[in-house]
């Protein structure tokens, strides 16, 4: 390190190396006493402080955040930016849900300053939520995506998002073609696809509201830019894998309506699955599509308790994730806080390293971004929360008792929420302060 444009941040930092229920304690590292040092944005050390001063030029800038906790960034796989009004809609499940609040809300988005001002208002509740990175869905409006990107731009914020297409089973004012979605995806591919920090998704809604036509579409697109994501829906409700079957009669199963257009593989994530059979979780494990698990949503809809176990036993890879605005909340500590309730109903343990892990460096792995965000490695990308130990009167109550680090980050997940994140830093810039001022 030679330049004085580092900044280190004093705190107790935790970040992963590997799943912790696989690899005990060499899963990660803790620094009681910990500095991470950023420069022009990107992690260049992480460390004790007594071993990190070492190696530092004198006089460098340094943001003393101790007795606060420092991890990265959290990544929500699965979330819909058009869906925050729909969040808190008494009274449905999946399909009248769509019907009866969300499709209308997304009608909305064909107006593009509509567009821009709920994209900012979502990075904003991102952001005070400690999330960094974000596997999105837009409308079926081309607009809504420009919309989003051009915010996530402004914030630097590393996010993927898509168009949604959808040409059935849903009003004429949400629905597009199977050659107009086409066109509309490959311009936004073409504009934002590894623009700065954004990337794209090719994103059809799920199997219900997508001829065969249009699916194909979906797939030449991801046969021809083989490097953006693909992200859908599958198996969260009953009465909607029944009506899959219907629609698709020669299709094995669910899963293998996507995977006859060239849908399934290391890049697609499938929210949800809570209803797979053996083939559709053997073929998961095959092809390392990711299934992601969005607890809060699940329970708010009565869609199911998706089994993480049976995910584990069968080499399933998943992430977790918000699903707002089925999805009850923004924040990822609350989202884990259910997702162990989920385990719990399931008669299993989420533990609350595995879950912080999930959060993070996980859920970079099933979204193939490990390299550049999700842990404190060296060259990556210096998206990073500061989180609180004292942010609620209960928050302190508890801490206090704890003895251990899995006890307090347990405690952390099940009291906290986004009143627990005091600061979030994109790229080495804080992009959102809790308290108003920069300590
Ligand atoms: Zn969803």
């Amino acid at each position: 390190m030679k330049t004085p444009s580092a900044t280190v941040y004093r705190a107790n930092i935790l970040h992963f190396l590997d799943d912790p229920d696989i690899h005990g304690e060499d899963a990660y590292q803790f620094f009681e006493d910990g500095a991470l040092v950023v420069e022009e944005g990107v992690v260049v050390a992480v460390g004790n402080i007594d071993d990190i001063e070492r190696i530092l030029p004198e006089n460098i800038n340094t943001i003393d955040y101790r007795g606060y906790l420092i991890i990265p960034g959290f990544i929500d796989t699965h979330i819909h930016y058009p869906q925050v009004e729909v969040m808190a809609s008494y009274g449905a499940q999946l399909l009248d849900w769509l019907n009866n609040y969300t499709f209308p809300a997304e009608r909305q988005f064909e107006d593009k300053t509509y567009a821009s001002n709920m994209a900012e208002f979502f990075l904003d509740q991102l952001l005070r939520s400690g999330t960094t990175s974000a596997l999105v869905f837009g409308t079926v409006h081309k607009q809504s995506v420009d919309a989003f990107f051009e915010a996530s731009e402004r914030r630097n914020t590393r996010m993927i998002c898509g168009k949604v297409m959808m040409d059935r089973n849903a009003p004429d004012y949400v629905c597009d073609t199977p050659q107009t979605s086409y066109d509309d995806s490959r311009a936004l591919i073409e504009r934002w696809h590894g623009n700065g920090r954004q990337l794209y998704a090719v994103t059809p809604r799920f199997a219900i509201t997508s001829t065969q036509a249009q699916l194909e579409q979906a797939g030449r697109l991801v046969r021809e830019f083989p490097d953006v994501y693909m992200q859908t829906h599958i198996s969260e409700n009953k009465d909607e894998v029944a009506l899959v079957k219907t629609l698709f009669p020669d299709s094995k199963d669910y899963l293998d309506v996507y995977d006859q257009h060239g849908l399934v593989g290391k890049r697609s994530v499938f929210a949800h699955g809570i209803h797979l059979n053996e083939r559709e979780l053997a073929r998961f494990s095959e092809t390392g599509a990711s299934v992601s698990f969005c607890p809060t949503s699940n329970l708010f809809l009565g869609s199911g308790l998706l089994d993480i176990d049976t995910l584990e036993k069968e080499q399933v890879a998943y992430s977790i994730a918000t699903d707002v605005g089925g999805g009850t909340s923004f924040s990822m500590l609350t989202t884990l806080h259910e997702a162990y309730k989920v385990a719990q109903l399931g008669g299993h343990k989420l533990s609350p390293l595995k879950s912080l892990y999930l959060a993070t460096l996980g859920n970079a792995k099933t979204i193939q971004l490990d390299d550049t965000i999700g842990s404190f490695r060296t060259g990556n990308e210096a998206d990073f929360v500061v989180l609180d130990f004292n942010s609620t009167p209960i928050m302190s109550l508890k801490q206090s008792k704890c003895k251990t680090l899995a006890e307090k980050i347990f405690a952390m997940i099940i009291l906290g929420d986004d009143r627990a994140v005091k600061a979030t830093y994109i790229a080495g810039d804080c992009k959102h302060n809790r308290d108003g001022v920069r300590t």
